[in-house]
């Protein structure tokens, strides 16, 4: 016979486990993952050190209905985040650019999730294949048998990195209850090139700041070259915007050409970029790597491409590489209060299945964590 639960929790990432971990009564709820360890995606993020959240979180970090972000958000808001670790022991430390990570290592997190499930229920190792359902709830079919519950949560995330357990299964149990599923892609993640920007291929390794536009959106940060094209923080946060169609990159942030006109060292030396990336720019736009009191107005005029590339991307890396994916069960369908499914009575959506994606700099777990409270005041 089927083992009955309240609440059945698919998926054992950062949505889920901060679901199980809030809900009052434990004992009733199971919580399914197709990997053998919860939380793989954790013990992989920021580096290793999981970059938990923000200091500045608003709807202008992610890329979603801005209500109904804002509205989850503002339950669980970063401010509640580090509390509740801290209360558990976990002092994320403040870095760079307002990003909370763990002081040691992911697995801090992991731990606390460990020791606030002691009685949850867990199947891990255990694939969610398809979902029915019946008058009193759901049955949910895996690839070790079926399982039923009263309230079904949907927190199994996006595509992006299938080797550690994602799948699709969100989407399709959206789809079947007659959900809207917006189209997904790949995001927070590097840029292929077209022809015309091979050579960026060869400066693979080097790394530069630079600030690119994506539509509305000005991002700052590295860009890396690499074997395949761009990647790097400002790509990232860029391919999160970007829908085919031109970025525009500034190459030369804050640099004034007029601060080196009057030297006798080579452009190459004086230009802030590393010297294989000034030279291949020269040699593209034609310029000779001269003294900069020798180069010609036409020269500097050439130059001042550097400040304004504009070019399409060929793609993306894919899936495979992509830290999120955009797209995913429309916000309109769902309660942002209690994250409830507005189709289907007792079937909540929470985490990256939503079509809510967040910047770099902790916003996605922030968003993963904040969705998770609101579903779990409404279970208890
Ligand atoms: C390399 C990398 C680094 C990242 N670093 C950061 C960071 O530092 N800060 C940040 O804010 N965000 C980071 N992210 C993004 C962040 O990890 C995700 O946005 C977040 O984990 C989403 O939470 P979720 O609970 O919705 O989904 P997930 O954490 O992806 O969890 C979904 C779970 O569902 C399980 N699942 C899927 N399908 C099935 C099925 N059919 N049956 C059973 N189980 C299933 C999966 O195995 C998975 O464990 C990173 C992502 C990657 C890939």
């Amino acid at each position: 016979m089927k083992k009955t639960y309240k609440t059945i929790i698919i998926g054992a990432g950062a949505s889920g486990l901060m679901l199980a971990s809030l809900l009052e009564e434990k004992s009733n709820v199971l919580l399914i993952d197709t990997n053998l360890r919860i939380g793989a995606k954790i013990a992989i993020s920021g580096g290793g050190k999981c970059n938990l959240t923000n200091a500045h979180v608003s709807s202008d970090n992610y890329l979603g209905a801005e209500w109904f972000v804002q509205s989850v958000l503002d339950r669980f808001d970063q401010h509640a985040v580090l509390a509740w670790f801290a209360q558990r022991g976990l002092q994320p430390q403040l870095r760079k650019e307002g990003q909370y990570f763990c002081p040691n290592s992911a697995d801090e997190v992991l731990e606390v999730f460990r020791r606030e499930l002691v009685d949850v229920a867990m199947q891990l190792g255990t694939s969610v294949t398809e979902i029915s359902q019946t008058e009193g709830g759901f049955v949910v079919k895996t690839d070790r048998g079926a399982v039923s519950s009263e309230h079904l949560v949907v927190a199994s995330g996006g595509l992006s990195f299938s080797r550690i357990g994602a799948s699709g299964i969100g989407f399709e149990v959206a789809r079947c209850f007659g959900h809207t599923v917006r189209p997904l892609a790949p995001a927070l993640v590097g840029f292929t090139v077209q022809k015309e920007q091979f050579f960026f291929k060869e400066l693979s390794g080097a790394s530069i700041p630079v600030e690119i536009t994506v539509g509305e959106k000005i991002f700052g940060g590295d860009l890396l070259f690499t074997h395949k094209g761009i990647s790097g923080p400002a790509v990232l946060n860029a391919s999160l915007y970007w829908k085919k169609g031109k970025i525009t990159i500034d190459f030369l942030p804050h640099f004034l050409p007029a601060s080196i006109k009057g030297s006798r060292k080579q452009l190459s030396t004086l230009l802030p970029l590393p010297k294989k990336v000034a030279k291949r720019f020269l040699t593209v736009l034609n310029i000779s790597d001269k003294p900069a009191v020798e180069v010609s107005v036409d020269a500097w005029d050439k130059l001042s491409i550097l400040y304004r590339y504009s070019f399409a991307p060929a793609g993306t890396f894919g899936y495979t590489k992509a830290e999120v994916t955009r797209g995913g069960v429309a916000c309109e369908e769902i309660d942002p209060y209690t994250l409830m499914s507005f189709k289907k009575e007792n079937l909540y959506f929470i985490g990256e299945v939503l079509d809510v994606a967040g910047e770099l700099g902790g916003y996605n777990f922030q968003w993963a964590f904040a969705s998770a409270y609101g579903c779990a005041k409404s279970l208890d």
